[in-house]
């Protein structure tokens, strides 16, 4: 049984990349009975769709209020790593 910190990763890693079918299952398996790993993987998974849009905004709209560098850093943090 997976426990939770690989599920926390495999929940953030399905998001850049398919998952193998044993990875998927476990995870899935996994998200069936813990609900913090189902809620960080909502929220993951959130933050996912809604970062490229908060980074189209602010290249859009707060151009003549951020510079170059605040705005980079905000890149930065928008930024998923792992
Ligand atoms: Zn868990």
């Amino acid at each position: 049984m997976m426990n939770c910190k690989q599920a926390s990763e495999m929940a953030s890693q399905q998001l850049d990349r398919e998952l193998g079918l044993r990875q998927r299952l476990g995870l899935k398996l996994h998200l069936l009975i813990c609900r913090y790993c189902r809620n960080y993987a909502r929220q993951l998974a959130f933050l996912h769709r809604a970062a490229p849009k908060l980074q189209a905004y602010i290249e859009s709209r707060d151009e003549h209020r951020l510079t170059e560098q605040q705005k980079e850093k905000l890149r930065q943090v928008l930024q998923p790593r792992d």
